[in-house]
């Protein structure tokens, strides 16, 4: 059976103490094995980072970019055989996988802009004869621990802007679907990245905490849930590192009784049940103001949901596929048991999908629950999987009060036909990402991505402009060079322009 090994320092490594299967969720079936890294293995992984540092960070931020410019030709040649990969681990069918694999290109064409985007401040004659500027410097050796359900693109919003803004990177992908990972880094290394500059280790808790404990690893980049979130963002401030940790969500659209309710669900559709539900940014709730507006919605959306088609991620034409492990399936169906069994309506039921050829797979089929309430468990929760739940409210500020109280702040979106509704809600809602008829409102990689409330610990989000501040350091410099005739005399007081 193949074993996904790890990069480091340019060479595949296998560490074969300690292994774990990975699944192919749409037959049920192993089919290779991950090595889990060792402390020792991390260690050696660091090593390699720190002695590649010294010329990486000196070299023309021109020459990284043009790293980053083949890398991307590299990226689009071999952009099936990346879909198959992720296909064959997530699940996900080809066009989804193709979706994730250019959002994720999009951040290596953001990162090829590096001369521009390091370029500092500069001010001339702050005082007489005296220069300021500010330059951007890279930290040195920085991490990614990234999530399953996005193997292609979340560890490309990470290590290409980190690389060409002269940093080294050690990635820790997810276990569970971890060879296009792998294979995306190798490319870039076949795209003339020096050896030990980007380095992926394979592996789990022991793998994490190597990183969070090295002092050698300067700042950590974590997408995931929001429990593993917080303890890293908690365990790498601790170790002082700096730290930006992405959890996980519960997007809320508002369904106003005035939107044009058949393109609401067409986007709703697509927004709650594509990647099976299992992005952070998926429309888990609609919040439907007004009885008129619920029952149009609920009417439309399982008329619209007999043609969803569940199945095998090789099949264009289906809408979804599997979702990543047996255990989740249980607990995908567990949160609609929980939903049935404490009031609310199981519209469509997608619990026992029938997927001929491929009995064992891990799949969940559409679903939709009306009259879902809050306090219900499978709306406090973030289910992820292809549930769409319906919560009835009678304003739209009762709809927005929803929202701010839910623990999570990642993506929203309103429907709705009535520019003054929609601006008050964008400007007041306590979200970090909102959509107006807009149901992915993830940003271009030329914005940035991030939550609030706890579904981002730290300041800065990710990718984007607020991707170059994490992986710099600025430095401000002051110089005078002055000449024999204007020699000054000692001054004891605090430097200031008069
Ligand atoms: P996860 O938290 O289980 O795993 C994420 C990473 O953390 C993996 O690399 C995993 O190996 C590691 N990890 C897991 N348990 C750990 C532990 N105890 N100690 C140290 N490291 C540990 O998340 P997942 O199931 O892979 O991904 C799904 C979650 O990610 C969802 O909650 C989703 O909302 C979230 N997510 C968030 C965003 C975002 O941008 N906010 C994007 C994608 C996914």
């Amino acid at each position: 059976m193949n074993t996904v090994g790890h990069l480091i320092n340019g060479q595949i490594v296998n560490d074969a103490a300690r292994l774990q299967d990975v699944y192919n969720p749409s037959t049920g079936e192993v089919s290779k094995q991950v090595a889990l890294a060792s402390k020792a293995t991390v260690e050696q992984a660091i090593t390699a980072a720190a002695a590649a540092f010294p010329e990486w960070r000196n070299t023309p931020p021109m020459k990284r970019a043009r790293v980053m410019f083949r890398f991307k030709e590299l990226l689009e040649q071999n952009a099936e055989r990346i879909a198959q990969m992720i296909g064959e681990e997530h699940g996900k069918i080809s066009h989804d996988a193709l979706g994730e694999l250019q959002r994720g290109i999009e951040n290596v064409e953001y990162a090829c802009c590096a001369p521009e985007l390091l370029k500092g401040e500069h001010s001339k004659n702050v005082g007489p004869n005296i220069d300021s500027w500010s330059e951007f410097q890279p930290l040195g050796v920085v991490a990614g621990i990234t999530p399953f359900n996005f193997p292609a693109m979340v560890p490309l919003w990470m290590f290409p802007m980190a690389i060409v803004c002269g940093n080294c990177f050690i990635l820790k992908p997810s276990e569970r679907d971890p060879s296009s990972t792998l294979f995306i880094a190798q490319l870039l290394q076949e795209a003339g990245l020096p050896d030990g500059v980007m380095n992926v280790v394979n592996g789990d808790k022991e793998a994490v905490d190597t990183l969070l404990s090295d002092e050698r690893i300067q700042a950590v980049s974590f997408v995931g849930s929001t429990p593993i979130a917080e303890y890293i963002y908690k365990t790498a401030s601790a170790n002082g590192k700096r730290c930006q940790a992405l959890g996980g969500a519960k997007n809320h659209a508002i369904v106003m009784p005035d939107a044009d309710m058949d393109n609401a669900v067409n986007q709703l559709l697509g927004a709650a049940f594509g990647s099976s539900g299992e992005r952070c940014m998926a429309l888990s709730v609609a919040v439907a103001v007004g009885d008129a507006a619920a029952d149009a919605l609920i009417e439309k959306m399982q008329a619209a949901m007999q043609a969803l088609k569940v199945g095998v991620y090789s099949e264009k034409s289906n809408d979804f596929g599997p979702v990543i492990t047996k255990a989740h399936q249980q607990k995908v169906v567990g949160y609609i048991n929980s939903a049935e069994e404490q009031g609310a309506t199981i519209v469509v039921d997608g619990r026992n999908p029938q997927v001929a050829g491929y009995e064992n797979g891990f799949f969940v089929g559409g679903t939709l629950i009306d009259n879902v309430q809050p306090e219900m468990l499978s709306y406090k929760e973030e289910i992820f999987g292809p549930v769409l739940q319906v919560v009835r409210v009678n304003s739209m500020q009762e709809a927005m009060n929803l929202i701010d109280a839910h623990e999570y702040g990642n993506g929203t979106c309103i429907f709705t036909r009535d520019g003054e509704a929609a601006r008050y809600f964008s400007d007041n809602i306590k979200v970090g990402m909102v959509g107006i008829n807009v149901p992915l409102p993830v940003p271009v990689a030329y914005h940035s991505f991030g939550g609030w409330k706890r579904s981002l610990f730290g300041d800065l989000h990710a990718y984007g402009p607020d991707a170059v501040r994490f992986y710099t350091r600025r430095k401000t410099i002051t110089q005078r060079w002055p000449s024999a005739s204007m020699r000054e005399g000692v001054s004891f007081s605090m430097p200031t322009m008069k």
